[in-house]
Parts: C-alpha cells; sequence; structure tokens
C-alpha cells in the first residue's frame, strides 16, 4: 500500500490514473479510522478504480485547542485497517506545513448563511477550516469524485456550495450514516467515551427516531419543545442545541410546508465529549 507525505510524490504517482480508462476517488479523513469511514472508502471503490484516503488532523477547523490535542493520531492503524478493504489504496498524509504551504490559515468564504446556524455558530471558524483544507485537498489529489458522510450533513452542504463557488470540477457523493448498534453515529470521539457512557449514549438516536415520528403528526416547535424536555431529564447529556431545518438552506422551521424536505441535528456533551447526530425526518 502507498501511503504519501508529499503532494508532489502523490502526484507523480496519480499521474497514470488521470487517463481515460481510470477515474479517482476521494475519501477525506482525519484518520481514527472507524467502520463509518470504510463504508465511504468502499463505495468509492465500486465506483472508481483508483482511491485515495487523506489522513490530516486540520488545525484550523478546531476552535478548541483542548479537542484538537485530544483528537487520535493512528496513522500506523488506519494504514493496516484500509489494508483489509485493498492494498490499491492510495494514502495521503500530508504534514501541515506540506499541505498549507508554511501559511496554517482559514480563507474567509461566502456561504450565504449555511456556516452561521448549528455547528457554524457553535463553533466560530470552523466552517471557513473545513472548506479551506477540503479546497487545498482536493486541489492536490484531482479526483473525479469525493465521498462525504452525511454523520457531517451541515459539512456536506458546505462543500456541495464551495466546489460550487470555487469552480472545482469534482462530484461530490453524500453516504449515509454508519451507526454502531445502539444506534449511536460512529465517531473518532467515541473513543473517548467511558463504557458506561458509550452504552447510555445510544439514547440520541432513540430521542431522533422519536422526534421524526412525532414531527410527522406536530409542529416543529413542539417537537423541539419535546426533545429539549427529554434531554433535562437526563443529567448526564448536557444538549447544546437541537434543530429542524430545511434540507437545503438549513434554516430552522417555524411552520411545515407541503412538499419541503426537513432534518433535525443535534449536538450534545457527554462526559464532556462532543457528539453530534441528524436524520431526515421525511
Ligand atoms: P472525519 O474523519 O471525522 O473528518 O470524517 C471523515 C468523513 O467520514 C466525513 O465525510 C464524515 O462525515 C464521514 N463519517 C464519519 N463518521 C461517519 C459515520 N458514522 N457515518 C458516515 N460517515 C461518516
Amino acid at each position: 500500500m502507498q501511503v504519501f507525505h508529499s503532494k508532489k510524490e502523490l502526484r507523480n504517482s496519480l499521474s497514470s490514473f488521470n487517463t481515460k480508462n481510470h477515474t479517482i476517488g476521494m475519501v477525506p479523513t482525519m484518520g481514527a479510522l472507524h467502520q463509518g469511514h470504510l463504508v465511504l472508502v468502499k463505495r468509492a471503490f465500486l465506483e472508481h478504480n483508483c482511491v485515495v484516503v487523506s489522513i490530516f488532523v486540520n488545525p484550523t477547523q478546531f476552535n478548541n485547542n483542548d479537542d484538537l490535542r485530544k483528537y487520535p493520531n493512528t496513522l500506523d492503524k488506519d494504514v493496516q485497517l484500509l489494508k483489509t478493504i485493498s492494498d490499491k489504496i492510495i494514502v495521503f498524509a500530508p504534514t501541515a506545513n506540506e499541505i498549507y504551504a508554511g501559511k496554517i490559515k482559514s480563507n474567509s468564504y461566502q456561504f450565504n448563511g449555511l456556516d452561521t446556524l448549528m455547528e457554524g455558530k457553535f463553533r466560530a471558524g470552523h466552517f471557513n477550516g473545513v472548506a479551506t483544507i477540503v479546497e487545498l485537498l482536493l486541489n492536490a489529489v484531482m479526483p473525479d469524485m469525493a465521498y462525504f458522510g452525511e454523520k457531517d450533513f451541515q459539512q456536506l452542504q458546505i462543500i456541495k456550495k464551495l466546489v460550487q463557488i470555487a469552480a472545482i470540477p469534482i462530484k461530490i457523493r453524500g453516504c449515509p450514516i454508519v451507526r454502531e448498534p445502539n444506534g449511536l453515529a460512529m465517531s473518532s470521539r467515541n473513543e473517548r467515551l467511558s463504557e458506561e457512557a458509550r452504552k447510555n449514549v445510544g439514547f440520541i438516536y432513540k430521542i431522533l427516531k422519536s422526534a421524526k415520528k412525532k414531527f410527522g403528526t406536530k409542529s416543529a416547535i413542539y417537537t423541539i419543545h419535546w426533545v429539549q424536555n427529554q434531554f433535562k431529564k437526563k443529567p448526564d447529556f448536557k444538549l447544546e442545541y437541537f434543530q429542524i431545518t430545511n434540507i437545503d438552506t438549513l434554516t430552522p422551521v417555524l411552520r411545515k410546508q407541503k412538499g419541503k424536505k426537513y432534518r433535525a441535528f443535534v449536538a450534545v456533551y457527554i462526559e464532556g465529549v462532543r457528539l453530534i447526530d441528524n436524520i431526515a425526518l421525511n
């Protein structure tokens, strides 16, 4: 399996794939890989004969230094895990200086409000950081298609917008959320939970499913209050936000309209670990 740390070596290796008969699929990650990431990689392999997985913990998208410091760094383990899918996968694991060419700084983008709610509201500068690194990585790899999880649905919408505004000729594909047996959305951060919390945290998905049922017959406001009350009864969970939005604009929904698609989003702290999840409501 080839692991590259420099853009130049990566480009040399990929030049043979930028031909008519080959297409490149890319899965950008921050490493500490789990089944959620592997499903994206397998999907990319079904659709392309070359797959690049980037592994880079991007400092500019963390608004909290402690969160960045605690983010797991497990490159060797990640490579072994990818080998279980195919040893033809190409791993791109650049250093910060290599990918940022010395200037570790975010660009500023105009996302027309997609970036100011929910994750954007509670993690200042997060989406400028995400968009900057995704633009740099896409330009370094130049895939035909890049795969992102609906686990980070707001990020997925931001990246679709990014390729539009930056005129990057790459298709963006969203993939469904992969969950643990108790419903917990898989995440590298789950590793930081105690065994006890990891069992209890299935509560988040249970509430999302109940919210979906409620929203079928009740208003958005009623559903939001109901969810907030359920979390109030659970002192171990600190709810940061629960929001019901239109799926395209991500603006909060006050009144349901026929023919519109809605999604519910949640961010919760448990044992000081911040978890996010979401569900399609219709
Ligand atoms: P991360 O390494 O957390 O930045 O995630 C890399 C990519 O994997 C992102 O597009 C995530 O949305 C996606 N991803 C992470 N966890 C899951 C999951 N449980 N289900 C689906 N996609 C996921």
